[in-house]
């Protein structure tokens, strides 16, 4: 089993039950959809008065949502990929109503509106899932990534960026964390040991895994001549995790 946490800056965090978890940066996708909406926005307020929009400004709409999609659909399938190698057949996915409501910032609220699309790329991951055999489940997780998963404060964490920081001392990365403590939520168990993460970024044609976080540079070398080969994303045999 697999479980998802959904979010702007890193679209999908993800924990296996065995272990291994995959980060897929929002960063690079999100940059593009701004550059577009700020390009719209100076087109609109140089349309003559009385006008609201131009084939040029209806052409940029779309060119923007084609994008965003082709990377969200790209992302779906790698995702699914990996975990359909992995032998892995239902994944919970969160539900992060609760969160947006109560945690997430003005900007990141307006990112999850315009960019995101939260509910097409939900239907999109369990379209895409449904293709390869692998249940989703959708859960409440509105709370995870609040909470700390060293001595369960949610009131006093701190969220800062990609980090998790608690009063009690512990510090981790928000999303990745949020996954495996709601992997762990829905079955039950723990997880562990962990695996590195192994992060992917779109690069407008596909989802590449890049160097882990805490990899020294040697290592991340030879991940991305790994990553390099077949023209696509190395498998985790590739890189030395151990499948199911
Ligand atoms: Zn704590």
């Amino acid at each position: 089993m697999t479980a998802l946490d959904v979010g702007v800056n890193n679209l999908v965090a993800c924990t296996t039950e065995t272990g291994q978890q995959f980060l897929y940066s929002g960063t690079d996708s999100y940059e593009q959809f701004r550059e577009t909406t700020m390009r719209i926005a100076e087109l609109q307020s140089k349309l003559p008065a009385g006008k609201y929009s131009s084939e040029q400004i209806r052409r940029l709409y779309r060119k923007r949502t084609r994008r965003r999609d082709h990377a969200m659909n790209a992302l779906a399938r790698d995702l699914f990929e990996w975990l359909a190698e992995l032998g892995v057949s239902v994944v919970y996915v969160g539900d992060l109503t609760g969160v947006l409501e109560t945690h997430w910032s003005v900007e990141a609220n307006a990112k999850t509106h315009n960019f995101w699309a939260h509910r097409r790329f939900i239907d999109r991951l369990e379209d895409t899932a449904e293709e390869y055999g692998i249940t989703v489940e959708e859960c409440d997780e509105s709370w995870t990534s609040q909470e700390c998963p060293e001595c369960g404060e949610r009131e006093k964490t701190i969220r800062h960026g990609d980090s998790l920081w608690c009063p009690c001392g512990f510090e981790a990365h928000a999303d990745l964390d949020a996954s495996r403590l709601f992997l762990e939520t829905e079955t039950g168990t723990e997880v562990g040991p962990m695996a590195r993460p192994v992060r992917f970024e779109w690069d407008d044609h596909e989802w590449s895994a890049i160097s882990h976080a805490h990899d020294s540079p040697k290592e991340s070398r030879t991940n991305l001549q790994v990553a390099s080969v077949g023209g696509r994303t190395d498998r985790p045999q590739a890189r030395g995790i151990s499948s199911l």
